[in-house]
């Protein structure tokens, strides 16, 4: 056909984010001619990363995506993923990862820990607001932790004391302090990965039960690329929908979200919001969720209280003296993503137990740190971790192969249950492993 691009490889990787970065950077030096596509484009160096219209510039659907349910998710669509607007978390995957499925990451994950410089920030960087909750919830019995980040001031492009990272962080890191993966992908692109950025991957081609390249649109024109290895990491979402329009029918039925809503209440000292954010975590593993200190960005703030009537969207006016409590839910596999593009979350009647409890815990923590109780109240739901949708021992082997043979899936969507804690560390370590896998096979 005219003007059709035809490109081949011995690898390609479909997916920008930790996952396909990751296995990007550590087959880079194995000879092999490998192929990285990623659907957005790099604006970590444009004016406006780290600003509003930048994080609605580089969000699927403009960040005005919705399940059927009205749970918000954001999801970049750029050069290294959702790790561009991530909140800097690291958690070391659950342990049910290696006890129930086998995937044994430890040792992926102990030398990506060292690597990254992966610890909680200084006590000074903390934040006075997020410490006094996390004090709160100690004084009731709750021992909250500093939470690792993937985090280092000292990155800081004009060094340690300019970085004042708030929430606002989250659309993007422009001081530089917050590690992306799109670095990995400079490491991989150093090593000769051969990179397209605007290369929308629409499925995967098949011929006789192996893999043999994938097809889409490259900077908008028509175009196949030819491989007997393809590995899919473009995320909880992109994944299922290369995998539905490839044939696979049982792919993206049925999600995880680790469902996430925000407790607020408003104080006469200073609040969380100009603070770095989730600085200190509490995991309830018994009632499955996770709490955490955060404050949603300034202008985030009234689109979301504003859900919950006049008077928590009023209280925009005092939001820097707002506190801010995350929840996150280990919620059941549940819903979908579907062809027609909609996607579904219900809570399940679990899922709701789980997250009264966690609502009751906050409201305790937030009194004692000095909200006052008119004032507490919860945010509607939203989807921060969309995963779970091509699980492991289901449509995937141990090895993250899928029933076509080269075909393999590295992203949150391989997720056997929900996290309900940060996925970043667990999908790195995935991509390592896999990484390891594939230059085992040769
Ligand atoms: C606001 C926010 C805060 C978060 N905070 C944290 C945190 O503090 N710690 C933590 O661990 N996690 C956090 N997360 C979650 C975490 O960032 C994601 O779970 C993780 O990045 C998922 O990695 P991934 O490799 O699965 O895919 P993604 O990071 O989603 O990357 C997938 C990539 O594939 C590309 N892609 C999609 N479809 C196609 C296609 N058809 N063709 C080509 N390319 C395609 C996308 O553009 C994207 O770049 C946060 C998420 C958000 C939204």
């Amino acid at each position: 056909m005219a003007n059709k691009i035809n490109l081949s490889a011995d690898v390609i990787i479909v997916g920008s984010g930790p996952g396909g970065a990751t296995v990007a950077k550590y087959l880079a030096d194995s000879g092999k001619k490998i192929l990285l596509f990623e659907r957005g484009r790099d604006h970590r160096n444009k004016w406006y990363y780290g600003t509003y219209p930048g994080a609605m510039l580089y969000s699927e659907k403009m960040s005005l995506l919705f399940t059927k349910e009205g749970l918000n998710i954001i999801a970049p669509n750029m050069l290294g993923g959702a790790t561009s607007m991530f909140a800097g978390c690291a958690a070391p995957p659950p342990s049910w990862l290696k006890d129930k499925y086998g995937l044994d990451l430890d040792k992926e994950v102990a030398e990506t820990v060292q690597q990254l410089n992966i610890q909680p920030l200084a006590e000074k960087f903390r934040g006075k607001a997020s410490t006094r909750i996390a004090e709160s919830a100690g004084k009731l019995g709750y021992d909250w932790y500093a939470q690792p980040k993937f985090m280092t001031p000292a990155r800081t492009k004009k060094g340690e004391h300019q970085f004042k990272c708030g929430a606002s962080c989250m659309l993007g890191c422009a001081c530089g302090a917050k590690w992306n993966a799109a670095e990995w992908v400079d490491d991989a692109v150093a090593s000769q990965v051969n990179l397209r950025t605007r290369a929308n991957i629409s499925k995967v081609l098949i011929q006789n039960g192996t893999v043999t390249g994938v097809e889409g649109h490259l900077q908008g024109k028509k175009f196949t690329a030819e491989a007997d290895t393809v590995i899919l990491s473009a995320g909880g979402l992109g994944s299922p929908r290369i995998l539905q329009r490839s044939g696979f029918k049982d792919a993206g039925v049925g999600m995880t979200m680790d469902t996430t809503v925000m407790v607020y209440g408003f104080t006469k000292y200073s609040g969380t919001g100009m603070e770095p954010p989730m600085t200190w975590s509490w995991e309830n593993d018994d009632a499955g969720y996770m709490l955490s200190t955060l404050t949603d960005p300034w202008l985030l703030y009234p689109l979301v209280a504003i859900r919950k009537g006049i008077g928590p969207a009023i209280r925009w006016l005092q939001w820097h003296k707002m506190l801010g409590i995350m929840i996150k839910l280990k919620d059941d596999v549940a819903g979908g993503v579907f062809p027609d593009g909609s996607i579904s979350k219900p809570l399940t009647k679990g899922d709701e137990e789980s997250l009264k409890h966690a609502e009751n815990i906050c409201h305790k923590i937030l009194l004692e740190a000095g909200a006052k109780k008119e004032t507490i109240f919860m945010t509607p739901q939203r989807g921060t971790h969309p995963s779970g949708t091509v699980r492991v021992g289901e449509l995937l082997d141990k090895n993250l192969q899928t029933s076509i043979k080269g075909l393999y899936v590295c992203d949150a969507s391989v997720f056997p249950e929900s996290l309900d804690r940060p996925t970043v560390l667990t999908i790195i370590g995935l991509g390592k492993r896999l990484a390891k896998h594939l230059l085992a096979m040769d």
